[in-house]
């Protein structure tokens, strides 16, 4: 059984739209062809109708992706069994007179061989591929791209089960994101305090990933209180105010900057 190339029928149909983007290239039947590709059989009998159709479809597709993208697998389930109810299958086994090197058909099914219109011929053999892909490999490999507004499809086929993302391009451009906000957090608490921080401060700053309570634990050995506040949130500047002895002052003000910075 072709059960990739099926599936990948479904992911296809819900990847021609961009909800979040207000984008859809599912707009005329050369649309509709070129979603059918090729080599399939049904793309001659493709009308404008079926745009319509597969877009009705292509909506239902979705919520099963979302469904299990939300880790709700019954309902997920219950969807795509609705969709294998209106969209059967009429399996039969075709050779399309194209040979092999030996002379020999290439023997191979078509799952909807007398299907009421095109959309009825895509629908059965998507949902087909997708019920036998999540039955053999599991409901959580269907999700939907985590990179907003990015809204994919995809079918994680990796070996540990950890895709988030639809493309490596959507992953790449996560976790650029993500490190710019980290850079923008970090900026955006030192910066009130850099005046504070003037006395070997460095040190602490640098360290800014660590956890408020490691800060504040260092931060009781004295002068370094003043850095420790200066990446801490309103955990840390209580935790610096413990920690004050002569120095006090100086690590209240930098505490003061801080809460200010992170309001
Ligand atoms: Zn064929
Ligand atoms: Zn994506």
């Amino acid at each position: 059984m072709e059960l990739n190339y099926y599936s990948d029928l479904a992911v296809r149909l819900v990847n021609s739209e961009q909800p979040d983007r207000g984008e859809d290239t599912l707009t005329s039947v050369d649309a509709v062809r070129e979603l059918f590709g090729a080599n399939s059989s049904t793309w001659r009998r493709a009308t404008d109708a079926d745009v319509g159709r597969l877009r009705a479809v292509r909506t239902r597709l979705r919520a099963v992706f979302a469904a299990a993208s939300e880790g709700d697998e019954v309902r997920a389930v219950d969807l795509l069994n609705a969709l294998l109810m209106e969209f059967p299958t009429s399996p039969q086994i075709s050779g399309h007179g194209d040979l092999d090197s030996d002379g020999r058909p290439r023997w191979h099914m078509h799952l909807a061989e007398q299907p009421a219109n095109a959309t009825a011929a895509y629908a059965a053999t998507a949902c087909m591929g997708l019920a036998f892909h999540l039955t053999d490999l599991g409901v959580d490999r269907l999700g939907i791209c985590q990179a907003t507004p990015c809204r994919n499809a995809y079918l994680d086929t990796s070996t540990n089960r950890s895709r988030r993302y639809c493309s490596d391009r959507c992953a790449t451009r996560a976790n650029v994101a993500a490190y710019r906000a980290r850079k923008r957090r970090e900026s955006s608490t030192e910066n009130p305090d850099t005046s504070d921080n003037a006395t070997g401060a460095e040190g602490h700053t640098g360290a800014a990933g660590a956890t408020d309570a490691t800060d504040a634990t260092d931060a009781t050995g004295g002068a370094g209180a003043a850095g420790a506040t200066g990446v801490a949130g309103a955990t840390g500047a209580a935790n610096a105010t413990g920690a004050a002895g002569a120095t006090g002052a100086a690590g209240a003000t930098g505490a003061a900057g801080a809460t200010a910075a992170a309001g």
